[in-house]
């Protein structure tokens, strides 16, 4: 997510919390910030969050500020949500303030817990098999597919109305004296202190952030490049499968299978999930890397969510959307009532102290698993082999480090169910 803000005021846009009645003090680590705290939404809002993009990340951010307390307003490009085209994978890391926000039932209507990662050649031999279901035990949640639109659906219903504005495509955003303010393509506007890019991987919002830290020659030669994808992938979701001739559809658990491919290498990915459909992706490392830099990719209708930091089979992009919404809804907690510049410069420095080396260790392990499943040749299929048959402890090493399973700061925590706790450089 990338924030914007310039504000030397506080927003008059302060609003009562609904259940500012029940405040209680306790005290955290969560954050560099501050470390005693209430607990409950705040009585007053300390400054108003406009948030690009009513995708994972925006909406889970919209939730956990609906309950600190805290006033915000989400503007989205597209008129409704999404059709059912694709899923998302959540597993402890985020289930734990899932279920701390209320929704784990709900959002269990439209998961199917996965048991099993299947590996196999192009002519259909096994070459490894990943057991999945040591996760419950060990970090207290199974890992999940979900429906995407599903769960924007569930994240919605628990906004109260008209919190998210629809068909408002983000253009331009104006830094000023008293905040921030965007245009969007059918001249609305719309203000607010500040405004956290939730648009994806062409985010108009960063485009703009980088545009000013250009002028000012604050922009790093890294991120002056141009996106670029370097896979590919078709991705479909089924009708209602046929229980006699897929069996596999109506298991209570869902078995991964991938199949490796050759020449051309294409990978087929396939997953049950609820209501005996069955998600299929065919991924592959583009042939003519320079296809990578299309600009119209860019403009089309999937392209913008088609590439994100994160491979979308990776399991991590709405998981990692979804911690940045918990780590910054825990920040702004924080905010003193009438915040000004260097409050927020100082929130935003810590949120990115504590995030960037979460995401940075899970963006290189998504990595180097999406090019060893695409790539080809007798030694990436000997690696395969190799990394399905490590013993489970070696397994778990890499898995453990990425375990943070955090919680929003001013809601009643949940217990951590899982046997493994959070390594402590991790923890909140
Ligand atoms: C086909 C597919 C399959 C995937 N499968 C998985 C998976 O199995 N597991 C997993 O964890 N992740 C998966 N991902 C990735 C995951 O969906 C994303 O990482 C996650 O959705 C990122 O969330 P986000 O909120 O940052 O962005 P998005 O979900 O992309 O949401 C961005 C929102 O911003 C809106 N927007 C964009 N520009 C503007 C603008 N200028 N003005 C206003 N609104 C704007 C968009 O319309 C969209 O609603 C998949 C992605 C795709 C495309």
């Amino acid at each position: 997510m990338a924030p914007s803000f310039n504000s030397s005021h506080s927003s008059n846009n302060s609003r009562q919390s609904p259940a500012s009645q029940s405040q209680t003090t306790f005290s955290s680590t969560s954050s560099d910030v501050a470390s005693i705290h209430t607990f409950g939404p705040r009585e007053k809002s300390p400054c108003k969050v406009l948030i690009v993009g009513a995708g994972v990340g925006g909406l889970m951010l919209a939730l956990c500020l609906e309950r600190a307390g805290i006033d915000y307003i989400i503007l989205e490009r597209t008129q409704q949500l999404p059709v059912p085209k694709s899923t998302i994978q959540l597993g402890p890391n985020t289930l734990r303030a899932i279920e701390q926000l209320g929704l784990l039932d709900e959002v269990m209507q439209v998961a199917k817990p996965v048991s099993t990662l299947t590996l196999m050649k192009h002519n259909m031999t096994v070459t490894g098999r990943m057991d999945c279901l040591f996760t419950k035990e060990r970090y207290g949640h199974y890992s999940c597919i979900v429906q995407r639109s599903e769960f924007l659906r569930i994240l919605i219903s628990h906004l109260p109305q008209g919190k998210v504005l629809w068909g408002k495509y983000v253009l331009e955003i104006v830094n000023g004296d008293a905040g921030v303010q965007v245009r969007c393509s059918n001249g609305y506007i719309e203000e607010a202190d500040i405004i956290i890019g939730a648009d994806g991987a062409y985010s108009a919002v960063r485009q703009n952030i980088y545009r000013t830290m250009k002028t000012k020659n604050l922009l790093p030669k890294s991120d002056e490049e141009p996106l670029k994808h370097t896979l590919n992938a078709i991705i479909g979701v089924t009708q209602p499968l046929d229980r006699s001739r897929f069996p596999a559809a109506y298991e209570q658990f869902s078995e991964i299978t991938v199949v490796v491919g050759k020449d051309p290498l294409y990978s087929l990915w396939l997953s049950p999930i609820v209501n005996n459909r069955v998600i299929w992706f065919v991924s592959g490392e583009l042939l003519k890397p320079a296809e990578g830099e299309n600009t119209n990719f860019k403009q089309s209708e999937f392209g913008p969510e088609a590439v994100d930091a994160f491979p979308p089979f990776s399991g991590q992009g709405a998981e990692q959307a979804i911690m940045d919404a918990i780590y910054l809804a825990n920040h702004l907690y924080r905010l003193d009532e009438n915040p000004v510049h260097e409050d927020y410069v100082k929130i935003f420095e810590s949120y990115q102290r504590r995030r960037s080396p979460l995401v940075k260790s899970a963006d290189q392990m998504t990595h180097s698993m999406t090019h060893l499943m695409n790539s080809q040749g007798f030694s990436a299929d000997v690696k395969r082999k190799l990394m399905f048959a490590l013993p489970d402890w070696v397994k778990n090493v890499g898995v453990d480090k990425m375990q943070v399973r955090p919680l929003l700061d001013y809601l009643a925590p949940v217990d951590d169910k899982g046997k493994k706790s959070v390594i402590s450089s991790n923890a909140m």
